[in-house]
């Protein structure tokens, strides 16, 4: 086994090209930072692989290890000219995960480690101050009891608060050295009846036991969760970082602090940060205090009376400018920086690439490539693509009425409305039943992921723009109000007062997370608009990318939506989605309902005259763009009469009695609707259904043609084809109507017909299929639940547990799986040999998943098409693809 544990001195860049991988994100930039010679405070990182090698070895770290770690730990007592357990100069350090990529708050740390009841006299002796060694001490106790030892903190809390009230004071500021003496015994006893040990005083074994808790926490629940949200493979492991501790509470000459090199909500190209004076810096990312503004500009805009870290140290502020200006053009890209100051000596703890809101990673990119830092090529790349998601999303009708009931801090943009809720647990509840709700909490903590995810929107109490609400809001692209002091929370009445309302659970708020504001009920929203950066990125990635991108559409009102965020055609129109305004629904369902071809033809004859409409409508917002029409592929459950009531109207209007309307409906049900009589089956049944469809297309076609609107060339997609006989037998459907109306309008139609791939054995047969398609269209959703005999209506039900069990990475409904995947391939490959100018796109949900794109460019697909607020998304996925290859 080669070195596995490597000070941050150590030129690691030399032994492997990514050290990342190897040295998690947090040990590589601090070894990086060493090398620029900034001040780091001095420590070692525990590889990667030794999280394999941990969990390898029944969670425990083997002799070679705890070698290699006493080893390094003598290199950082002389670098830092102290020594752990030594009783005149005592070393603390801090133990921290870091993961190949960030996973803020997910995984355990522990700071002032090296504490027990000698060194704290010691730490007190040579600080000359009792109080901050008494304070490190209990904070110590309170982490690592509940960390390493499994004590839960709020035993602790529980007794500081108790403490406090017989005291008679407000703040822990207020407790002296003999209150936190007197504590730390309790603390300590509460250890020994919690968990039957003592808490440990031999300073090196205390190492080792926060150490394996830190790998530990790889596995935790909230740590597994952030992965399969973020789509982090667990076999990545995540590296342990000991550093030598310094002091951000050692008095009022010390501080620590949070700070992006510009913006991470709008981009603009300043420093933003949050600062707090004598603190450590658990006590700014926990939001247990509201810190205060670093820069001067931005503290005089909030109303606190406290000085700005760039008025009240103003040297170390300087300095520390210096280094972030330094460090992000090393980095090519926005940082975020954590710093202590002890004692005036200014410290960098770590940094990293700053996460961002969508409208600041585009800005930024931009702005980047304006100042020559980075490429266009690296400004898209820069990108997330599903981040733009929460750039498209609707934003507050400011003309509709607004009672804004309280404010809050701006944390992550977007408005959302819903239903009240102080749990995670009833977030997801009410989630589970379709109802949107706002997650309403004094702070979040990691536990809380779930209820954040559920939740449409998040607002706290407590906390700034650096707290763990705003971080993870932010990341998960959740509209997020934190730290609004206007509102006061009760849990247990499950209530939150303003200063002249109470809000009940259930009630319905709306947030604002662009300004801050908490609203009073439901407020309309408007449309955003994609313009400036936006627009100038996509035109760069439009540069680059080769797929063509479609929308999945068909209402004029996404049509228009879809245009706009620059599709460039449809590439499935469900028109059975055409059907279920009220007014059709009747004659749909008198279509499906009726007996006889005479009711059904009647039944057409109504529904012919709204299609038509429909496809002028469509076709005159495309412009001459592709319009990919899918004839009519309903599982039948959908548009079947269920309740007392729509019988009885269906009924009526098809003048039958109530009983015989049921027996049909009996007749007509199906235990296995999504593998039924849908798709082509039913045109191969009622050919009239599928021939006023095309009448509707091609009279459309004519209509244009005759109102001089720039017409289209349709392409006619048959659904659910399986066989070579089936598409011919729909080909010539669509090729007969098309003459009829050739004949009567003496018009030249032109159109395509394809099909769509959407079944095993089509994908298998493609040789044949192609024989007479001009195209076809991958209908993922359907291929994949046929790949693997997983309805798509129940897998919800337990595929959570099949990617517990690492069973999936990831939903194969959301990312294309392998085996699916292969049947494309297949498809692609033996549908080229039969008909070299044939098409090829996706139309199924993936055609919106970044890394499904990147598979169709991969494989040589002609476009994707998605849903309309995907276009951006899949404009810029398309360019990476393209970029990577
Ligand atoms: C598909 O199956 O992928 C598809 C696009 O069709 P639908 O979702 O309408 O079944
Ligand atoms: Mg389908």
């Amino acid at each position: 086994m080669s070195k596995l544990v490597f000070n941050f001195k150590l030129k690691y860049s030399k032994r492997t090209k990514t050290p990342k991988n190897f040295l998690g994100g947090k040990g590589a930039n601090l070894a990086e930072m060493e090398k620029l010679g900034l001040p780091v405070p001095p420590g070692f990182t525990i590889s990667t692989k030794v999280c394999d090698f941990f969990y390898n070895n029944n969670k425990k770290l083997n002799q070679k290890i705890v070698k290699e770690i006493k080893k390094e730990l003598k290199i950082i007592e002389k670098q830092s000219k102290k020594k752990l357990g030594d009783l005149k100069n005592p070393l603390l350090v801090s133990v921290r995960s870091g993961a190949r990529v960030s996973m803020p708050g997910m995984m355990d740390t522990i700071l002032n480690l090296g504490l027990n009841d000698e060194t704290v006299l010691a730490l007190a002796d040579k600080t000359s101050n009792m109080r901050f060694a008494k304070d490190s001490y209990r904070r110590f106790i309170q982490m690592y009891a509940n960390v390493v030892m499994g004590v839960d903190s709020y035993n602790f809390e529980e007794l500081i608060e108790n403490y406090k009230l017989t005291k008679g004071v407000l703040l822990d500021t207020d407790l002296d050295e003999n209150d936190w003496d007197g504590l730390i015994k309790d603390f300590k006893e509460v250890v020994k009846k919690k968990t039957k040990k003592k808490f440990p005083q031999n300073v090196f074994n205390q190492l080792l036991g926060a150490i394996s808790a830190v790998f530990l926490s790889w596995e935790s629940n909230r740590a597994k969760i952030y992965r399969r949200l973020n789509h982090i493979p667990s076999s990545w492991g995540t590296a342990v970082n000991v550093q030598s501790m310094v002091f951000g509470n050692m008095g009022k000459d010390c501080a620590t602090g949070v700070v992006f090199t510009r913006s991470p909500s709008d981009g603009s190209n300043k420093i933003y940060g949050e600062y707090l004076i004598n603190a450590q810096g658990e006590d700014v990312v926990a939001g247990t205090r509201t810190p205060q503004y670093i820069t001067k500009s931005a503290n005089k805009n909030s109303l606190s009376k406290e000085k700005s870290m760039e008025e009240f140290m103003p040297k170390v502020f300087k300095q520390l400018k210096k280094i972030l200006k330094k460090l992000e053009n090393h980095y090519r890209d926005m940082q975020d920086v954590e710093f202590t100051v002890e004692k005036n000596k200014l410290w960098i703890l770590q940094t990293r690439s700053g996460k961002r809101t969508a409208k600041s990673a585009v800005k930024i990119a931009i702005d980047m490539v304006k100042e020559k830092l980075i490429s266009k090529r690296e400004a898209i790349l820069r990108i997330d693509p599903n981040s733009l998601d929460s750039l498209l999303h609707p934003t507050l009708d400011e003309k509709s009425e607004i009672n804004v009931i309280a404010k809050g801090l701006p944390a992550s943009p977007g408005a959302a409305s819903g239903k009240v809720v102080f749990t995670s647990d009833e977030a997801e509840r009410l989630n589970d039943t379709m109802q949107d709700t706002i997650l309403v909490r004094v702070e979040t903590s990691p536990e809380d992921i779930q209820g954040m995810h559920a939740a449409k929107g998040i607002l706290t109490s407590r906390g700034g723009m650096t707290s763990h609400a705003a971080v993870v809001a932010r990341g998960m692209g959740r509209p997020c109000v934190s730290g609004s002091n206007e509102i006061d929370i009760n849990y247990e009445e499950k209530t939150f007062k303003t200063s002249n309302l109470t809000i009940k659970e259930g009630e319905i708020i709306t947030i604002d997370g662009s300004t801050g504001r908490i609203i009073l009920g439901q407020v309309s929203t408007i449309k955003p608009e994609i313009s400036g950066d936006f627009s100038r990125l996509m035109s760069w990635a439009d540069k680059y990318r080769k797929l063509k991108i479609r929308t999945n559409s068909e209402t004029p009102t996404d049509t228009k939506t879809a245009r706009d965020f620059g599709a460039e055609g449809i590439g499935l129109c469900r028109t059975e989605h055409m059907f279920f305004d009220e007014e059709r629904i009747l004659s749909v369902r008198q279509m499906i309902l009726s007996k006889s071809r005479n009711d059904r033809d009647k039944a057409l004859s109504k529904l012919l005259p709204y299609q038509k409409k429909d496809f002028v409508d469509i076709f005159k917002i495309m412009n001459g763009l592709p319009v990919t029409v899918r004839l009519l592929d309903p599982p039948l459950h959908e548009f079947l009469p269920k309740n007392e009531n729509e019988i009885s109207d269906v009924a009526k209007y098809l003048d039958l009695p109530v009983k015989e309307l049921e027996g049909r409906i009996n007749e007509l049900h199906e235990h296995n609707p999504m593998l039924g009589h849908r798709g082509c089956r039913l045109g191969i049944s009622f050919p009239e259904i599928y021939e006023m469809q095309c009448r509707a297309i091609f009279e459309a076609l004519v209509e244009c043609k005759n109102k001089k609107i720039k017409s289209t060339l349709p392409e006619i997609m048959i659904p659910l084809v399986s066989t070579e006989a089936e598409i011919k037998i729909m080909k010539d459907l669509v090729i007969k109507v098309a003459r009829q109306v050739q004949n009567e309008n003496k018009i030249k139609i032109k159109f395509l017909v394809g099909t769509m791939i959407e079944l095993p054995r089509a994908a298998i047969k493609a040789q044949d299929i192609a024989k007479h398609a001009e195209f076809f269209s991958f209908g993922t959703n359907d291929l994949t639940q046929t790949t693997f005999g997983i309805s798509r209506d129940d897998s919800g039900k337990f595929l959570n547990d099949y990617i517990e069990n690492k069973i999936f990475d990831i939903d194969p409904f959301i990312s294309i799986d392998d085996g699916v995947g292969d049947l494309i391939k297949i498809a692609t490959q033996k549908g080229r040999k039969q008909n070299k100018k044939i098409k090829f796109g996706i139309c199924g949900e993936h055609g919106g998943d970044p890394k499904s794109i990147d598979f169709c460019s991969k494989i040589g697909l002609d476009y994707v098409s998605c849903s309309p607020y995907r276009v951006p998304v899949a404009r810029i996925a398309a360019a990476q693809a393209q970029l990577k290859k």
